[in-house]
């Protein structure tokens, strides 16, 4: 099996090429040029010799990664949608910030696995289904080539930040996902700072204890959206399997041993989930914990109609509720929902076009 250079550390590579019978201060050459300056074809790393290039065209390949669509949307943010190796098809969501020099940054939404086995119901990806999970290449790769698209364009800021919150459940991919983000973070790489990776999960409690003992100085995202186990329940079936409690509890121990503030996504769903009751059942729920709630006007997504998205007016009043109650809240500013921002949107309709063909 020819191993895939995008998804190999340091370390690795030092094994590969000592069996390649190349000096060790290789390995540091070839990971610079995989991860730092990210090429996509081996014939670009041309400081190697070519004894070492013609046993890395024997033995390994590169990510492949084709630009199936780009969206852009009006306020901007664009929507990448990739074509993998075995066709299957991933998205992620670059949002570029400008204004203040200091505040200027390239956010990039990537996905940890092809489809979802979540199976939330307001969720696109959640009603595709699962397919597979990403390696580690994939991820890192949605990164790379959209950098790679950013210098095309002239744009001088490579991603800075990156969240998981593209398609999938970036806890049921965790080690992939943990040794994207060493590679990412890593001082010979890309250096994406570790306070700048955001994971999202909709509450995996015994994956969450796992990612706790790693301490990682990362931002934790976890996907609430409901204060109470029968809400939570019919609209995200892993709460019958890690009820509130558990998953309340396992945050709070995360939160004992990583001190980080800890964000709480809420999709706001008219009528569902907007009530003074669930403004009160939040405040328990959370009290005491140094959290950010993020209230997201749901997007409304295909065989979804049942979930309305609440105007502004209601969204403010919900979240000024909630400041009055002592939260922290905020509503995330809303990107690209004219292009199909939300999750899993993008591949939905890309594969329902292909089945209609
Ligand atoms: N599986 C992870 C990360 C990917 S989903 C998780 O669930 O956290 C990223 C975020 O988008 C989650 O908070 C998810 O609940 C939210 N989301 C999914 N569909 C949405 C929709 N239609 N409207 C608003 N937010 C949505
Ligand atoms: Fe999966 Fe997250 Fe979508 Fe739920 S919201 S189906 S966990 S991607």
């Amino acid at each position: 099996m020819q191993q895939d250079l995008r998804s190999m550390n340091l370390e690795e590579m030092a094994a590969l090429l000592a069996e390649a019978g190349q000096p060790a201060f290789r390995a540091k050459q070839l990971f610079g040029w995989i991860h730092q300056k990210q090429v996509a074809h081996m014939e670009q790393m041309h400081n190697l010799g070519k004894p070492l290039l013609s046993y890395l065209e024997q033995h390994c390949h590169i990510t492949v990664m084709e630009l199936e669509r780009k969206q852009v949307s009006r306020d901007g943010t664009e929507k990448f949608l990739f074509r993998l190796a075995d066709g299957n098809d991933i998205e992620c969501v670059l949002m570029r910030y400008r204004g203040d020099l200091s505040k200027q940054r390239n956010t990039l939404c990537i996905s940890s696995q092809v489809g979802c086995a979540m199976g939330c119901t307001f969720c696109a990806t959640g009603q595709g289904g699962f397919v597979r999970n990403l390696t580690v290449g994939e991820i890192v790769s949605q990164v790379y080539e959209v950098n790679r698209h950013l210098q095309a364009e002239g744009d001088e800021l490579p991603v800075g930040n990156v969240v998981f919150m593209g398609m999938g459940e970036p806890l049921l991919n965790l080690d992939h996902v943990l040794q994207a983000i060493g590679l990412l973070n890593h001082p010979q790489g890309q250096q994406i700072g570790i306070r700048r990776i955001t994971v999202s999960t909709c509450g995996i409690v015994p994956k969450l204890q796992e990612l706790a003992q790693q301490k990682l100085d990362l931002v934790l995202a976890v996907s609430l959206h409901a204060p109470n186990n029968e809400q939570r329940s019919s609209v995200m079936p892993v709460n019958r399997q890690y009820p509130l409690e558990q998953l309340m509890a396992a945050c709070r121990k995360y939160q004992a041993i990583n001190r980080n503030r800890i964000s709480f996504e809420y999709a706001l769903i008219a009528g569902f989930n907007d009530q003074p009751v669930h403004v009160q059942q939040l405040k328990q729920l959370l009290q005491g914990m140094d959290c950010h709630l993020n209230i997201i006007p749901v997007n409304p997504v295909a065989n979804t109609a049942q979930f309305s998205r609440p105007d502004k007016k209601q969204v403010s009043a919900f979240v000024k509720a909630l400041q009055k109650a002592g939260l922290k809240a905020s509503v995330r500013e809303e990107k690209g929902t004219d292009i199909d921002g939300a999750c899993g949107q993008l591949r939905g309709k890309v594969l329902k076009q292909q089945q209609s063909v």
